[in-house]
């Protein structure tokens, strides 16, 4: 496949203001005035592009930042939500129906499960949950009403790595979609260019990267993205979890750094997971020769921004758990906090954090670890001095 620079595709982009501002204008207005009311109706009858309507419908700023996305993602288009949440439950409803059926990787972001397994029962959409790692499992789940494939990248927390070209292939030969969330592997993994239908993001992640609020976004072709504001059965249009203009506008000027971040968390990384390997700790990180889904990362991954910025270490238990992460926000590491992609280092026991809507028999099934810590590691310039603190708080938890 042709090399892919998603970076290049956002420095290509040419935005700017109506007065020339370099950065695209704020849009601080709910409606907008129609010279002709014809304009108005035609609008309303989607059969006018080009102007815009209402700002839970579409506005200027969304649209400067969802084209910039639609970019990177190299989709025909995108929409942005008020959080990841809202791109996922909206995109998702928009495609699934009563009585249809959706086959998902059991380890998601503990969000998405309890949407996938609590939430979708009410409309009578049935939910089978397969190991993603066993293509022929997700294969014998498709039904004659199976509607979507859905998986993340890299999978919250167990770092498991899809594999999207033969994923997006049965979807296909099914003619049903194939959508994946991409939040962990911003500009690493370009989901779409290989074979993704559609991609979403939790923005407030990576690519907003300063943990300043939360937002999130859909990457797919116009016909998808379109159908989405319909004003009479687009599901963001009749939900309206509408992304605030002026978050947009700061997160579309976050993007043009996102390149440079993701080297330097996959470098630290990286750093991290081969160090902790040298001291005999059980570390999971897909840079590592070691994972089992390495070589297929390296086939996925677009050039020169490395394997991401998420590890896990096992400390076997939870009070270990516990009591390293105290320690460590103690020393200076990084916060106790969850999320990711924060510019510090942030850790948290996804098993009674971020995992915890996952029953315990589901987590061990899944294998993950009652101990398990996950990092989002940060943008540390000294990543050797991070490292000596981390040690230390580890081999004082060791007893
Ligand atoms: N997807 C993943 C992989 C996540 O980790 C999260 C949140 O932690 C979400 C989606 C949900 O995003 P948000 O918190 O922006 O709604």
């Amino acid at each position: 496949m042709k090399k892919f620079d998603p970076s290049e595709a956002i420095q290509d982009l040419k935005q700017f203001g109506e007065y020339g501002d370099v950065n695209p204008s704020i849009t601080d207005s709910a409606t907008y005035t129609f010279l002709e009311a014809k304009t108005m109706v035609d609008t309303f009858q989607g059969e006018e592009e080009g102007c815009f309507l209402y700002s839970r419908h579409w506005n200027p700023s969304n649209k400067y930042l969802a084209d910039a996305l639609a970019a990177m993602d190299c989709t025909e288009s995108a929409w942005v939500t008020a959080s990841g949440m809202a791109a996922i439950t909206n995109a998702i409803m928009q495609i699934c129906s009563h009585g249809d059926h959706i086959i998902t990787s059991i380890t998601t972001y503990g969000g998405t499960f309890a949407f996938l397994k609590n939430y979708l029962p009410k409309f009578n959409i049935e939910v089978s949950f397969v190991n993603i790692d066993d293509l022929e499992s997700v294969q014998a789940a498709i039904k004659h009403n199976t509607r979507l494939i859905y998986t993340e990248t890299m999978t919250n927390p167990m770092l498991q790595v899809s594999n999207i070209p033969v994923l997006a292939k049965m979807a296909d030969k099914a003619g049903i979609k194939l959508m994946v969330d991409n939040t962990f592997t911003p500009m690493i993994v370009s989901p779409a260019r290989l074979g993704a239908h559609i991609v979403v993001y939790s923005l407030t992640k990576f690519v907003n990267g300063k943990n300043d609020c939360v937002a999130g976004a859909i990457c797919a072709d116009a016909g998808f993205i379109n159908s989405l504001s319909d004003v009479n059965t687009g599901t963001s249009m009749l939900l309206g979890p509408v992304l605030d203009p002026m978050r947009s506008s700061s997160i579309l000027k976050n993007m043009h750094t996102l390149h440079i971040r993701m080297q330097q968390h996959s470098k630290n990384a990286l750093y991290l997971a081969e160090a902790f390997q040298k001291e005999g700790v059980n570390v999971t990180y897909p840079g590592l020769p070691m994972h089992k889904n390495h070589q297929l990362m390296k086939e996925m991954m677009n050039q020169d921004y490395g394997f991401g910025g998420m590890i896990a270490i096992d400390m076997t238990t939870a009070e270990r758990a516990n009591r390293f992460m105290e320690l460590m926000q103690a020393e200076g590491v990084g916060y106790l906090a969850v999320s990711l992609g924060y510019f510090k280092t942030l850790f948290s026991n996804s098993g009674k954090s971020t995992s915890s809507e996952v029953p315990q028999d589901i987590q061990e099934a899944m294998g993950m670890s009652e101990g398990l810590v996950r990092f989002s590691v940060g943008l540390d310039q000294n990543i050797e001095k991070t490292f000596q603190r981390i040690l230390k708080c580890a081999k004082s938890c060791q007893n």
